[in-house]
Protein backbone atom coordinates (compact mmCIF):
# COMPACT_ATOMS: atom_id res chain seq x y z
CA UNK A 1 0.00 0.00 0.00
CA UNK A 2 1.32 3.58 -1.07
CA UNK A 3 1.80 5.77 2.09
CA UNK A 4 0.84 9.87 1.84
CA UNK A 5 5.10 10.18 1.55
CA UNK A 6 5.08 8.22 -1.55
CA UNK A 7 7.00 5.04 0.49
CA UNK A 8 4.73 2.04 1.15
CA UNK A 9 4.90 0.30 4.25
CA UNK A 10 6.77 -2.66 3.19
CA UNK A 11 9.26 -0.09 2.24
CA UNK A 12 9.41 0.94 5.70
CA UNK A 13 9.31 -1.97 7.04
CA UNK A 14 12.31 -3.40 4.98
CA UNK A 15 14.68 0.25 6.34
CA UNK A 16 13.46 -0.70 9.66
CA UNK A 17 14.89 -4.43 9.34
CA UNK A 18 17.87 -2.97 7.68
CA UNK A 19 18.81 -0.65 10.14
CA UNK A 20 17.90 -3.22 12.82
CA UNK A 21 20.28 -5.86 10.62
CA UNK A 22 23.32 -3.42 10.86
CA UNK A 23 22.82 -2.74 14.87
CA UNK A 24 22.55 -6.06 16.13
CA UNK A 25 25.67 -6.76 13.89
CA UNK A 26 27.56 -3.48 14.15
CA UNK A 27 26.44 -2.29 18.35
CA UNK A 28 26.57 -5.46 20.29
CA UNK A 29 25.28 -5.32 23.17
CA UNK A 30 22.29 -3.21 21.75
CA UNK A 31 19.21 -2.81 23.71
CA UNK A 32 15.41 -1.68 22.83
CA UNK A 33 13.96 0.19 25.47
CA UNK A 34 10.43 -0.72 25.62
CA UNK A 35 7.55 1.65 26.77
CA UNK A 36 4.84 -0.68 25.13
CA UNK A 37 3.15 1.96 23.69
CA UNK A 38 1.68 1.89 19.95
CA UNK A 39 5.29 2.58 18.22
CA UNK A 40 7.14 0.63 20.97
CA UNK A 41 4.90 -2.60 20.01
CA UNK A 42 5.58 -2.42 16.39
CA UNK A 43 9.52 -2.86 17.71
CA UNK A 44 8.59 -5.34 19.78
CA UNK A 45 7.09 -7.69 17.11
CA UNK A 46 10.01 -7.25 15.00
CA UNK A 47 12.88 -7.33 17.33
CA UNK A 48 10.67 -10.60 18.79
CA UNK A 49 10.45 -12.16 15.48
CA UNK A 50 13.42 -11.31 13.77
CA UNK A 51 16.67 -9.94 16.13
CA UNK A 52 17.45 -12.61 19.57
CA UNK A 53 20.88 -10.58 19.58
CA UNK A 54 18.87 -7.63 20.65
CA UNK A 55 17.84 -7.31 24.26
CA UNK A 56 14.62 -5.49 25.34
CA UNK A 57 14.31 -3.99 28.92
CA UNK A 58 11.24 -1.95 30.88
CA UNK A 59 11.27 1.18 33.04
CA UNK A 60 8.21 0.38 35.70
CA UNK A 61 8.21 3.91 37.65
CA UNK A 62 5.46 1.94 40.21
CA UNK A 63 2.51 4.43 38.57
CA UNK A 64 1.77 2.68 35.69
CA UNK A 65 -1.61 2.08 34.24
CA UNK A 66 -3.09 -1.63 34.92
CA UNK A 67 -3.74 -2.05 31.29
CA UNK A 68 0.66 -1.56 30.42
CA UNK A 69 0.60 -4.49 32.75
CA UNK A 70 -1.80 -6.40 30.85
CA UNK A 71 -0.19 -5.63 27.78
CA UNK A 72 3.31 -7.27 29.05
CA UNK A 73 1.73 -10.52 30.15
CA UNK A 74 0.35 -10.70 26.36
CA UNK A 75 3.56 -10.19 25.06
CA UNK A 76 5.09 -12.44 27.26
CA UNK A 77 2.68 -14.88 26.39
CA UNK A 78 2.80 -14.05 22.43
CA UNK A 79 6.42 -14.10 22.13
CA UNK A 80 7.34 -16.25 24.72
CA UNK A 81 9.91 -13.61 25.90
CA UNK A 82 9.54 -11.64 29.63
CA UNK A 83 11.29 -8.57 29.22
CA UNK A 84 13.05 -7.31 31.90
CA UNK A 85 11.94 -5.00 34.16
CA UNK A 86 13.98 -1.87 35.84
CA UNK A 87 12.52 0.30 38.72
CA UNK A 88 13.60 3.30 40.68
CA UNK A 89 15.59 3.17 43.67
CA UNK A 90 13.17 2.44 46.60
CA UNK A 91 14.85 5.04 48.60
CA UNK A 92 15.14 7.75 46.37
CA UNK A 93 10.77 7.02 46.14
CA UNK A 94 10.60 7.10 49.74
CA UNK A 95 12.43 10.40 50.08
CA UNK A 96 10.08 12.18 46.88
CA UNK A 97 7.13 11.35 48.69
CA UNK A 98 8.06 12.45 52.09
CA UNK A 99 8.85 15.72 51.05
CA UNK A 100 6.68 16.42 48.43
CA UNK A 101 3.47 13.88 48.67
CA UNK A 102 3.13 10.93 46.28
CA UNK A 103 1.30 13.40 43.45
CA UNK A 104 3.98 16.20 43.92
CA UNK A 105 4.35 16.54 40.44
CA UNK A 106 1.54 18.61 39.77
CA UNK A 107 2.83 21.42 42.14
CA UNK A 108 5.61 22.75 39.44
CA UNK A 109 7.37 21.49 36.62
CA UNK A 110 10.69 21.26 38.78
CA UNK A 111 8.98 18.85 40.94
CA UNK A 112 7.66 17.05 37.85
CA UNK A 113 10.91 16.70 36.38
CA UNK A 114 12.53 15.49 39.64
CA UNK A 115 9.89 12.94 39.63
CA UNK A 116 10.50 11.68 35.94
CA UNK A 117 14.46 11.69 36.69
CA UNK A 118 13.89 9.09 39.66
CA UNK A 119 11.12 7.48 38.13
CA UNK A 120 12.43 7.56 34.71
CA UNK A 121 15.61 8.22 33.97
CA UNK A 122 17.78 7.22 36.66
CA UNK A 123 16.55 3.33 35.93
CA UNK A 124 17.57 4.40 32.06
CA UNK A 125 21.33 5.47 33.10
CA UNK A 126 21.26 1.47 34.71
CA UNK A 127 19.69 -0.64 32.05
CA UNK A 128 21.76 1.03 29.32
CA UNK A 129 25.02 0.94 31.34
CA UNK A 130 27.68 -1.53 29.50
CA UNK A 131 25.44 -1.34 26.28
CA UNK A 132 26.91 -0.33 22.91
CA UNK A 133 23.55 1.26 21.47
CA UNK A 134 19.97 1.75 22.42
CA UNK A 135 16.47 1.51 20.65
CA UNK A 136 14.03 3.56 20.47
CA UNK A 137 10.07 4.04 19.06
CA UNK A 138 10.32 7.48 19.04
CA UNK A 139 8.81 9.59 15.87
CA UNK A 140 9.40 12.87 14.90
CA UNK A 141 6.20 14.27 14.62
CA UNK A 142 5.26 12.81 18.01
CA UNK A 143 5.74 16.64 19.47
CA UNK A 144 7.89 19.68 19.31
CA UNK A 145 10.44 18.23 21.04
CA UNK A 146 10.83 15.62 18.75
CA UNK A 147 11.61 17.82 15.54
CA UNK A 148 15.54 17.54 15.71
CA UNK A 149 16.15 14.11 16.41
CA UNK A 150 18.00 12.11 13.92
CA UNK A 151 17.37 8.14 13.20
CA UNK A 152 21.16 8.18 14.72
CA UNK A 153 22.47 9.82 16.83
CA UNK A 154 24.72 9.54 19.62
CA UNK A 155 23.74 10.10 23.15
CA UNK A 156 26.14 11.55 24.69
CA UNK A 157 24.37 11.77 28.10
CA UNK A 158 24.23 7.54 28.55
CA UNK A 159 27.75 7.67 26.29
CA UNK A 160 26.29 5.35 23.22
CA UNK A 161 24.49 5.20 20.30
CA UNK A 162 20.58 5.82 19.97
CA UNK A 163 18.57 4.25 17.31
CA UNK A 164 15.08 5.70 16.51
CA UNK A 165 13.98 3.29 13.20
CA UNK A 166 10.14 4.08 13.59
CA UNK A 167 11.50 8.26 13.25
CA UNK A 168 9.73 9.04 9.87
CA UNK A 169 6.71 7.08 10.38
CA UNK A 170 3.42 8.14 10.25
CA UNK A 171 0.77 7.59 13.47
CA UNK A 172 -1.17 5.47 10.56
CA UNK A 173 1.67 3.42 9.62
CA UNK A 174 2.33 2.74 13.04
CA UNK A 175 -1.71 1.48 13.49
CA UNK A 176 -1.39 -0.14 10.01
CA UNK A 177 1.40 -2.23 11.01
CA UNK A 178 -0.19 -3.40 13.77
CA UNK A 179 -3.25 -4.13 12.80
CA UNK A 180 -1.59 -6.30 9.87
CA UNK A 181 0.16 -8.56 12.13
CA UNK A 182 -2.00 -8.61 14.82
CA UNK A 183 0.32 -7.60 17.03
CA UNK A 184 -1.39 -6.62 20.34
CA UNK A 185 -1.59 -2.87 22.33
CA UNK A 186 -2.30 -1.52 25.50
CA UNK A 187 -6.44 -0.98 25.68
CA UNK A 188 -6.03 2.49 26.52
CA UNK A 189 -5.11 3.42 22.87
CA UNK A 190 -9.71 2.40 22.04
CA UNK A 191 -10.10 4.86 25.09
CA UNK A 192 -8.64 7.78 23.03
CA UNK A 193 -5.13 7.70 25.07
CA UNK A 194 -2.98 8.10 21.65
CA UNK A 195 0.33 8.61 23.98
CA UNK A 196 0.37 6.71 27.42
CA UNK A 197 2.96 6.94 30.15
CA UNK A 198 2.39 7.10 33.87
CA UNK A 199 -1.16 6.43 34.90
CA UNK A 200 -1.29 10.11 36.92
CA UNK A 201 0.01 12.18 34.01
CA UNK A 202 -1.64 11.12 31.08
CA UNK A 203 -5.38 11.49 29.89
CA UNK A 204 -7.31 10.54 26.87
CA UNK A 205 -7.19 13.18 24.10
CA UNK A 206 -9.59 14.93 21.97
CA UNK A 207 -10.34 14.94 18.06
CA UNK A 208 -8.34 17.44 16.55
CA UNK A 209 -5.79 17.72 19.79
CA UNK A 210 -2.14 16.30 19.31
CA UNK A 211 -1.10 13.31 19.97
CA UNK A 212 0.90 14.04 22.95
CA UNK A 213 -1.92 16.38 24.38
CA UNK A 214 -2.62 13.58 27.05
CA UNK A 215 0.88 13.38 28.14
CA UNK A 216 1.48 16.07 31.60
CA UNK A 217 -1.42 18.56 29.85
CA UNK A 218 -0.92 20.92 32.32
CA UNK A 219 2.12 21.99 31.31
CA UNK A 220 3.72 23.89 27.92
CA UNK A 221 3.96 21.46 25.16
CA UNK A 222 7.81 23.28 24.33
CA UNK A 223 8.67 21.51 27.57
CA UNK A 224 7.01 18.37 27.76
CA UNK A 225 9.48 15.37 27.79
CA UNK A 226 10.06 13.07 31.02
CA UNK A 227 14.71 13.83 30.75
CA UNK A 228 14.55 10.09 28.53
CA UNK A 229 14.76 12.00 24.97
CA UNK A 230 16.54 15.27 25.49
CA UNK A 231 15.92 17.41 22.26
CA UNK A 232 19.48 18.91 22.29
CA UNK A 233 21.70 16.16 22.21
CA UNK A 234 25.20 16.35 20.59
CA UNK A 235 24.55 14.67 17.61
CA UNK A 236 28.28 12.72 16.21
CA UNK A 237 28.80 13.08 12.51
CA UNK A 238 26.26 9.97 11.77
CA UNK A 239 28.17 9.71 8.19
CA UNK A 240 31.58 8.31 10.37
CA UNK A 241 29.45 6.19 12.83
CA UNK A 242 26.84 4.41 10.62
CA UNK A 243 28.45 2.15 7.83
CA UNK A 244 26.67 2.99 4.53
CA UNK A 245 24.58 0.07 3.72
CA UNK A 246 23.25 1.59 0.31
CA UNK A 247 27.18 1.20 -0.65
CA UNK A 248 27.43 -2.05 0.66
CA UNK A 249 24.46 -3.29 -1.00
CA UNK A 250 21.81 -4.09 1.90
CA UNK A 251 19.49 -1.53 1.29
CA UNK A 252 16.47 -3.74 0.88
CA UNK A 253 13.66 -1.03 -0.19
CA UNK A 254 13.77 -0.37 -4.02
CA UNK A 255 11.99 3.17 -3.58
CA UNK A 256 15.07 4.48 -0.99
CA UNK A 257 17.29 2.91 -2.87
CA UNK A 258 15.79 5.23 -6.04
CA UNK A 259 15.72 8.27 -3.79
CA UNK A 260 19.71 7.68 -2.73
CA UNK A 261 18.30 7.13 0.70
CA UNK A 262 20.61 5.17 3.49
CA UNK A 263 19.00 3.76 6.31
CA UNK A 264 20.51 5.66 9.66
CA UNK A 265 21.15 8.32 7.61
CA UNK A 266 18.44 11.01 7.86
CA UNK A 267 16.28 11.90 4.68
CA UNK A 268 16.55 15.04 2.53
CA UNK A 269 14.50 17.79 3.39
S1 LIG B 1 5.20 10.68 34.24
FE1 LIG B 1 4.39 11.56 36.18
S2 LIG B 1 4.35 9.89 37.72
FE2 LIG B 1 5.58 9.22 35.93
S3 LIG B 1 7.64 9.65 36.50
FE3 LIG B 1 6.95 11.46 35.36
S4 LIG B 1 6.03 12.86 36.85
FE4 LIG B 1 6.34 10.88 37.87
Amino acid sequence: MKRDDDISLDCKIAEVQTLLDMVQKDYAPAVFANSFGAEDMVLTDVIARHYPGIEMFTLDTGRLPEETYRLMKEVADRYGIRVPVYFPEPAAVEAYVAQNGPNGFYDSVDLRKACCHMRKVEPLKRALRGKRAWITGLRRDQAPTRKNLAESEFDAENGLQKFSPLLDWSLSDVWDYLKQFNVPYNALHDKGYTSIGCAPCTRAITPGEDVRAGRWWWENPEIKECGLHPDKQRVIAISSSVPDLAAAGQTQCPEEKARGRVPGKPRAS
